[in-house]
């Protein structure tokens, strides 16, 4: 409603300029009324990993606030840190020497790229397709719509298991001639659930078309999970048939906002995702992503965050955040008329009501009643 609100107001033009104490203090009041995500009333839009950590990554991006990605040559810092960033997930997410990627401003930018990435490559490999398809589950993050909808791909629409994960049988039926992408998720958003990425990544390979992993949310969380001794299914790029995944820094990462990363098989299949404009009168301009101008200060601060956590710093925040999730199960659970209805590898996680142990207690007020006591 209030993002309505704003769309409509007509705001001068400030004729003058104010004080900085001026403006800072506008900015602090228009907080107010904010998810107090500091006293831990947030779920997913923050990821904390406590004041050490963050003032790691203000002081990271402070160093390089005004450099820019657009241009490597004037910045190789930016690009060391970017080629490290791509070097240590691949390292984490099963890639071997072939593997290759980019650091995005975010997992929706990975997903952007992995489609555009598999719509170039239909196109060079199989030009016969003109009406591109991808096959994907329901529960698949909506950026992949969002990408459909951008690159002219046809979205076909698979049904998930009683147990939320992705059909296989349902997979195999929905291939096509036209089909360039498969998909799934590690875990998916809305329930928490692995998708079973061995069985579809295979049906991919049979039929010589990609396979996208989804571990935007996971990535960063998955491998630490099974470190830990906590039973994960085979998800990421040593999966036979795996051909491209994303993960996002700013998630389990803990970096600081306007990072992810996708990464491919091969550096071939990455050559896809690049764009390069030769005639224009301004000069050679090669882009790998979205963005023209890439802010320094993401790319800094993720650099910064592996390097200073290691193995064994997201192992011990991992462990803290896997204890927090059973303790909140093992509460849902022991609350009449509600229980966890999935059963997550990680630390997302579905409620619902449960008839059995309680009834009248509707999951959607329950959520009411939650978001006002923020
Ligand atoms: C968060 C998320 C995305 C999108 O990432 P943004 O950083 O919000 O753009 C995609 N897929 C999954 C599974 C996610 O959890």
């Amino acid at each position: 409603m209030n993002h309505v609100k704003l769309l409509r107001m007509t705001l001068p033009f400030p004729s003058t300029g104010k004080s900085k104490d001026e403006v800072l203090a506008a900015m602090r009041a228009a907080r107010d009324h904010d998810v107090q995500w500091q006293k831990g009333r947030a779920f997913s839009l923050v990821y904390h990993a406590g004041k050490e950590v963050d003032d790691l990554l203000k002081e990271a991006s402070l160093l390089f606030f005004s450099e820019n990605g657009l241009n490597p040559t004037a910045f190789p810092s930016l690009r060391k840190f970017e080629t490290e960033i791509v070097s240590m997930a691949a390292s984490l997410l099963g890639g071997d020497d072939n593997a290759a990627g980019t650091v995005t401003s975010g997992g929706t930018e990975s997903l952007l790229m992995a489609v555009k990435t598999a719509r170039d490559w239909a196109r060079k490999n199989r030009p016969e397709i003109k009406h591109p398809e991808m096959i994907l589950p329901i529960t698949a993050h909506p950026a992949f719509e969002k990408a459909a909808e951008y690159f002219g791909v046809k979205t076909v629409y698979i049904p998930v298991w009683a147990d939320y994960r992705a059909d296989v049988d349902a997979a195999r039926k929905a291939v096509t001639t036209n089909t360039i992408l498969m998909i799934g998720s590690a875990p998916a958003y809305p329930h928490g659930v692995v998708d079973p990425i061995r069985e579809l990544a295979a049906i991919a390979q049979e039929h010589g078309i990609l396979f996208h992993t989804d571990a935007c949310v996971g990535g960063f969380m998955l491998p630490f999970v099974r470190k830990l001794g906590y039973p994960v299914p085979d998800f990421d790029l040593s999966v036979s048939g795996v051909t491209s995944i994303s993960a996002d820094l700013h998630k389990y990462g803990y970096a600081a906002k306007g990072a992810s990363v996708i990464l491919y098989k091969t550096a071939e299949l990455r050559r896809h995702q690049m764009f390069v404009s030769i005639n224009w009168p301004g000069g050679i301009y090669p882009s790998p992503s979205m963005g023209g101008t890439r802010p320094g200060a993401p790319i800094a601060a993720a650099w910064a965050v592996m390097n200073y956590l290691g193995e064994s710093g997201y192992l011990e925040l991992t462990d803290l955040v896997m204890k927090a999730t059973r303790r909140l199960q093992d509460g849902v659970n022991a609350t009449p008329g509600l229980k966890v209805v999935s059963n997550p590898e990680m630390s997302v996680f579905a409620i619902g009501s449960n008839p059995s142990t309680g009834s009248g207690l509707d999951v959607y007020s329950l959520a009411d009643e939650l978001t006002k006591h923020n």
